[in-house]
């Protein structure tokens, strides 16, 4: 028996960890795990705050709706709050749920209520408002109560009419109307758009639902308007207009008006009916063109859904009913390291090949090595394996009674398997790194675009395609390979098919015009893990030669001589040092100083534009706050950490501290991230 503390202990740890996931699922769109792991976490916080509702925690996911909103996007209220769904996972609960509708409702137990069954499509809910039957703006759930404006981006989606059709057939058109529904991308684009992103080396996404996330939440809505996202309406929120009597008439009429409305959407009489409705869409789902990940019910009668109103976060009216996660069990045969091109070292499990609801498993992702450790995930275990729609199967524990007797704990290597450097673990973060990222090739290719790219070397001629061309032939495998390929491959690049005498001139001259570099470039080019250009620019002014950095970053003293430096805090400065304590770099530095002129660094003039200013941080802006410090200190700012008379300027982000009202009790001119980056701008010019 747990004692009232320990209860108390594992309700708190329970919401702070689901409040880590939905932030990382709802704002971030990248989930830290499943949704049957989060759903298990979630049912065992629901049944602890059931039996001690006392000492359920401030920020317990019982009472909050998703997570709030992301701070590039400007914040958009809804006028009716957008709310969750509560869930269910097994069949006696859809009796319940049946049950507890009669008797709040004071109904006999056989009186018919009709339930609304709807496909719980597996998107991002949105909201849609339209005044007079046009369309006005647009939002995501965000916290229920806020969301962030997606408006352009909505704009982008083909399917979401921009005017309703007027029809007289089931109502005129309103003169509000917020629509709600789900934004998705189907499977098959969602399999496209990732080989897409293969192709361009950008980022794969998990499944439909994060790639349909993170395509509508662009800041840029030209990114949204590239992919391929559909819709469906199925919610009313703020209207005006004629009323509906039922759900089922508010569908039709959304249909009529031009919103796709799913086709599968059924009336159900009795409870029967909606479990004979959830075992057909179960058998179904796996060759449906998206994702579905539940069915919805939702009482039809909207004088009904009226009596029975809310409950904290979701209708009384309306529940979910989830499908099971598709499991089984198979044998891990080992356990493989893949070197990504960031350098990331990713241990995927080789599996006994298994059928998963339909679709053959080979392997499964492991995600890091403290996930391997946390599930104690050994070769040679027997392990359980989980699907959900497409995403990259995973394990979701391991049967410790079949373990065989001579197994050994996995231990994750300490050099990186594909080129021999060291692999550390970098920050808080679990992910383990390859440090040789200059000449691992693994990386390869990805620290070459960035080595020549425009805020690094700058040499015109080689950009993302030349270097692909160049390092499938073999000819640049490293920067070194860059400067020498005159004198290896002249001959073969004048006669090299798609290049003209003219442009492989004019590359070679501006490779040889490239040799000579300032400090600030080289070191950014070095694509050391956190050393930004702003970052690299405060280095470079900061030990004017390389030599003077290079000695500092190889001396024993070199964390504190480097975080002695404003700006440069010590995870960055152990990258630095990291870096240059790996052999394989040191080689290639040796290569690359024979051959380049480094510039020194301008000594810091007295006349840089924010001389004499200081600046005092608060709250949270979208740019990285080392990023936002060393641009002000860059152009001679200084950056303190408390407000005083002395302060020049408050930059106040999303939810600023106490350091916002002494601010404004000292009368001290307060920026908002767009005033901090205008007045930075204005000094470069
Ligand atoms: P929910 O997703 O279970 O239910 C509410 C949502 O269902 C609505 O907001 C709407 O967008 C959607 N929906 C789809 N079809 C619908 C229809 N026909 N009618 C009404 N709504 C429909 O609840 P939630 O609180 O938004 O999210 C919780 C779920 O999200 C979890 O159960 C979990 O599966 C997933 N989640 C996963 C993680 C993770 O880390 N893996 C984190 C947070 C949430």
């Amino acid at each position: 028996m747990e004692t009232r503390e320990e209860i108390k202990q594992e309700l708190q740890d329970l919401a702070d960890k689901l409040e880590r996931y939905d932030e990382a699922y709802h704002q971030k769109d990248a989930p830290l795990v499943s949704d049957a792991e989060y759903d298990a976490l979630r049912r065992r916080a629901e049944q602890l705050e059931a039996e001690y509702p006392d000492l359920i925690p401030a920020n317990s996911l019982s009472k909050r709706v998703g997570f709030q909103p992301a701070s590039g996007f400007k914040k958009l209220e809804h006028a009716v709050p957008m709310l969750s769904l509560q869930d269910i996972f097994d069949e006696q609960n859809v009796v319940d749920f049946m049950e507890r509708l009669h008797k709040f409702l004071g109904l006999d137990p056989n009186a018919p209520i009709d339930i609304v069954a709807e496909p719980k499509i597996d998107g991002l809910g949105y909201s849609a408002v339209y005044e007079k039957g046009r369309f006005m703006r647009g939002a995501t759930r965000g916290d229920g109560t806020v969301g962030e404006d997606i408006t352009e981006n909505l704009k982008t989606i083909v399917e979401l009419p921009q005017t309703l059709k007027s029809t007289d057939l089931f109502a005129q058109i309103p003169n509000l109307l917020d629509v709600r529904g789900e934004v998705y991308m189907k499977k098959a684009d969602f399999l496209a758009l990732n080989e897409e992103q293969k192709s361009k080396n950008d980022k794969i996404f998990a499944n439909p639902r994060n790639a349909a996330a993170g395509s509508l939440r662009q800041l840029n809505p030209a990114i949204t308007a590239k992919r391929k996202l559909s819709i469906f309406a199925y919610a009313l929120g703020a209207y005006e207009g004629t009323p509906f009597k039922t759900h089922w008439d508010f569908l039709q009429s959304l249909k009529a008006w031009g919103f796709p409305i799913n086709p599968m959407i059924r009336l159900c009489h009795n409870t029967q009916e909606m479990l004979d409705f959830f075992h057909e869409l179960g058998e179904k789902r796996a060759s449906l063109p998206y994702d579905i990940d539940g069915i919805v019910y939702k009482v039809n009668d909207l004088a009904l859904q009226k009596r029975l109103g809310f409950i904290a976060r979701s209708p009384r009216w309306a529940i979910a009913h989830k499908f099971p996660a598709e499991q089984a069990t198979t044998i891990l045969n080992k356990i493989r390291i893949q070197v990504g091109r960031t350098g990331a070292l990713t241990p995927v499990a080789d599996l006994e090949p298994i059928n998963v609801g339909g679709v053959l498993v080979q392997h499964a992702t492991l995600h890091n090595a403290d996930e391997i450790q946390r599930k104690d995930i050994r070769e040679g275990d027997t392990v359980v394996v989980q699907r959900a729609g497409d995403v990259i199967p995973q394990i979701v524990r391991v049967i410790k009674e079949k373990r065989p007797a001579d197994s050994k704990p996995f231990e994750f290597p300490k050099l990186c398997p594909v080129c021999g450097a060291h692999a550390c673990k970098e920050g808080d973060d679990a992910v383990t790194y390859c440090m040789g990222g200059l000449t691992c090739p693994a990386q390869a290719m990805e620290r070459l675009k960035h080595f020549v790219s425009k805020d690094a070397f700058d040499i015109q001629g080689l950009g993302d395609k030349n270097v692909e061309q160049f390092y499938a032939l073999g000819w640049i495998k490293n920067p070194v390979d860059i400067f020498t390929l005159r004198e290896n491959y002249e001959l073969q690049l004048l006669s090299l098919e798609g290049w003209g005498q003219k442009s492989a001139v004019n590359l070679l001259d501006a490779i040889e015009k490239a040799k000579t570099v300032s400090l600030s470039r080289f070191i950014y080019a070095l694509g050391i893990p956190e050393i930004g250009e702003a970052t690299a620019k405060l280095l470079a002014n900061h030990f004017i030669t390389w030599q003077t950095f290079a000695n500092v970053a190889t001396s024993p003293e070199a964390i504190s001589k480097l975080t002695e430096i404003d700006g440069v805090g010590e995870t960055m400065a152990q990258d630095v040092i990291d870096f240059f304590a790996e052999e394989h770099n040191q080689t290639l530095l040796e290569k690359l100083l024979n051959i380049l002129t480094i510039q020194e660094a301008q000594k810091q003039s007295d006349n840089l534009p924010l001389k004499g200013k200081t600046f005092v941080f608060t709250g949270t802006i979208s740019m990285p706050r080392d990023e936002a410090k060393a641009r002000v200190q860059e152009l001679g700012g200084k950056v303190s950490g408390s407000v005083s008379a002395k302060t020049s300027f408050v930059v106040a982000g999303i939810d600023p501290g106490s350091k916002y009202t002494n601010a404004q009790k000292l009368g001290i001119s307060i920026l908002n991230e767009e005033d901090f980056k205008k007045l930075l701008d204005a000094q470069l010019k």
